[in-house]
């Protein structure tokens, strides 16, 4: 189904080294990345680029320098993949800020409720990416993130999650992955993580969040599974050196889902 021969030369965009260096470098999962992957990472990009379509709201100017975040933190999860892992949709909204669109709930009782909470990014099965820019420019901001938190990535893991289906934290896996040990690391790592963050909120009031923020992975993580796909996907590309050893299993699978190792590459370049 993937692969087909003629899609390497599908048209891209080429991206100027400047524009690329600046815009992909801030960012965390760029630690470490060896010349010839940059290089390969740079392609795909522009590739990415050719393929997808870019709008903001609000009247947001997208830029060059945005357009290239953006793909270039979209390219990292499939650089080993392919850019066939995103077909089936193009567009790609982009808000200045968070954004709280109007939502009806069911809850468990079966009543309905019109929620409005504010996202930073989401992703349709099927349809746009929608993205925060403010959320996007802040991850690549030194001084003002929040490591291992990364919308894009974040949405994008989804996007591959919703290849077979609705997100629920099993994308489709290649040949050669049994869906036992995947179900196994991450429903032990999920069931782990929500007791943690459980504890950890009733600690908040005499800790002051300290111990939620010495989780090992946003806490929204214990949402559902899907989310806890979406975010330990963040931390694999952002923060291995915190997933790993927290939850290794997962770091394994998700080191053979991606066909990536963010940690050697920390390791070996000594970032
Ligand atoms: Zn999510």
């Amino acid at each position: 189904m993937f692969g087909w021969f003629g899609k390497r030369d599908a048209k891209a965009e080429p991206i100027d080294e400047g524009l690329w260096e600046s815009a992909s470098f801030p960012y965390l999962f760029m630690r470490g990345l060896p010349a010839a992957d940059d290089a390969r990472l740079r392609e795909l990009a522009g590739r990415f680029l050719a393929r997808k379509h870019f709008s903001g709201t609000h009247d947001l100017d997208i830029t060059p320098f945005m357009r290239v975040q953006v793909a270039a933190q979209a390219s990292i999860l499939v650089l080993e993949l392919g850019l066939e892992w995103y077909d089936g949709w193009s567009e790609i909204i982009v808000y200045p800020g968070q954004f709280a669109p109007e939502r009806e709930i069911v809850d468990e009782a079966g009543v309905v409720h019109l929620v409005n909470d504010a996202m930073a990014g989401e992703a349709w099965l099927g349809g746009p990416v929608i993205l925060s820019y403010e959320d996007v420019a802040m991850t690549s901001d030194e001084d003002a993130r929040v490591a291992g938190y990364n919308v894009v990535i974040h949405e994008f893991a989804h996007k591959l999650d919703m290849l077979n289906g609705d997100p629920n934290g099993l994308p489709p896996l290649h040949a050669g992955m049994p869906l036992g040990a995947w179900r196994k690391a991450f429903t032990e790592a999920y069931g782990d993580f929500r007791r943690r963050v459980d504890e950890a909120d009733r600690q908040a009031e005499e800790d002051d969040g300290a111990a939620l923020d010495a989780l090992p992975v946003d806490p929204y993580a214990a949402e559902s599974p899907g989310e806890f796909f979406a975010v330990v996907s963040e931390a694999f590309f952002e923060t291995p050196e915190r997933l790993e050893p927290a939850y290794p299993a997962v770091y394994a699978q998700l080191k053979q889902f991606y066909r990536q190792d963010p940690l050697a590459r920390l390791a070996d370049s000594g970032a």
